[in-house]
């Protein structure tokens, strides 16, 4: 097939970019490298059946072209991050909104199947677990930033299905905590990267609240597999949790990276007001069923938490060792 991914040169993007390769399709990237980063690229970039163009999704002249003739487009170019969510709520709403509404009128008028990529963040504080696809969203306020992320994305979903009301054919893909190589802290500021960054510098790993808030941490070979299973022509116009349904408490994580890492870092409380601004409330739980992906993406996670976080310590010392070296 010919495949657009958006967002290819990102943590996920460049995992799924080299996979879809793997696999004989033939796959251009489109990535404006606010995040993303070429070298993510570096084992892709000179690949015959690929090409790069740099480009926000936003340019609907270069994204026009660029779709032309594809199959499918893997739209994951994102703004993401709670950093961001709490500090740039515009940049959150703008980047997420008006980029996936410019894919989906791309793909419209070339009538490209749309796999979007969105969040288990939409699920909210419904505290029913475990979350299945037709679960209650239960999101705060609107006055308080922290939900604009997860607001923006369940809305990039509802265009999803309202395009598919018009023909087109769309699948939506529910991440849940992805974490591997490449996930950088800066990009992405999620707790696995800054962890694992801590620990590596024998500095203090910093646990926001009681750190007995549980998630789900998904190794992206895993996420990715998950969302390349939204390639079988028979599934269209669903909604899919992909995710590895291993539960673990932030606390224990913290000292899960410590031991794996041989670090000497000291393991720290800090309160969320602290860490993330007044008001901040986190997600106490999230756990995802995955029945409905196994069933219809023959999606089976395969890489144990213990065994990922082994992989992406190795990568994260090696980018030090690297680093060191320049
Ligand atoms: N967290 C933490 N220390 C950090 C960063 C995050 O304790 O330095 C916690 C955060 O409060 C949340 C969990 O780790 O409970 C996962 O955070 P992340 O930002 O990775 O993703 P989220 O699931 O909140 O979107």
């Amino acid at each position: 097939m010919k495949i657009l991914v958006t967002g290819g040169a990102g943590f996920i993007g460049s995992h799924l970019v080299e996979q879809l390769l793997k696999q004989n399709h033939s796959v251009i990237t489109i990535d404006d490298l606010s995040n993303g980063k070429k070298s993510f690229l570096y084992t892709v970039m000179d690949h015959p059946n690929h090409q790069f163009i740099q480009g926000s999704v936003l340019e609907t002249d270069i994204l026009k072209q660029a779709i032309k003739g594809c199959d499918v487009v893997f739209h994951l170019a994102a703004v993401l991050g709670v950093k961001n969510t709490v500090e740039n709520p515009l940049k959150v709403i703008e980047g997420n909104i008006d980029g996936t509404r410019s894919v989906l009128e791309a793909a419209y008028l070339n009538k490209t199947k749309v796999i979007f990529t969105s969040t288990s963040e939409v699920y909210g504080k419904n505290d029913n677990l475990p979350f299945h696809e037709d679960s209650l969203r239960v999101l705060g306020p609107t006055t308080t930033s922290r939900w604009c992320y997860a607001t923006a994305k369940a809305l990039d979903e509802h265009m999803c299905f309202a395009y598919a009301q018009k023909g087109l054919p769309v699948i939506v893909v529910r991440y849940f905590n992805a974490y591997g190589p490449r996930a950088t802290s800066t990009q992405y500021g999620g707790v696995v990267p800054k962890f694992i960054t801590a620990a590596l510098q024998g500095k203090p790993i910093t646990v926001y609240g009681s750190g007995e808030q549980t998630r789900c941490f998904t190794y992206v070979e895993d996420t990715v597999l998950g969302t390349m299973g939204c390639l079988n022509p028979n599934v269209k116009n669903q909604v899919f949790n992909i995710g590895i349904n291993e539960e673990i408490s932030i606390n224990k994580l913290a000292q899960q990276i410590k031991l794996i890492s041989g670090s000497q870092s000291s393991i720290v409380h800090i309160p969320y007001e602290k860490a993330l601004g007044k008001g901040y409330e986190d997600t106490v739980h999230r756990v995802p069923d995955i029945i409905k992906a196994s069933e219809l993406l023959s999606f089976q996670p395969k890489i144990s938490l213990e065994d990922g976080l082994k992989k992406t310590i190795s990568w994260y010392k090696r980018q030090m060792k690297e680093q060191e070296g320049d």
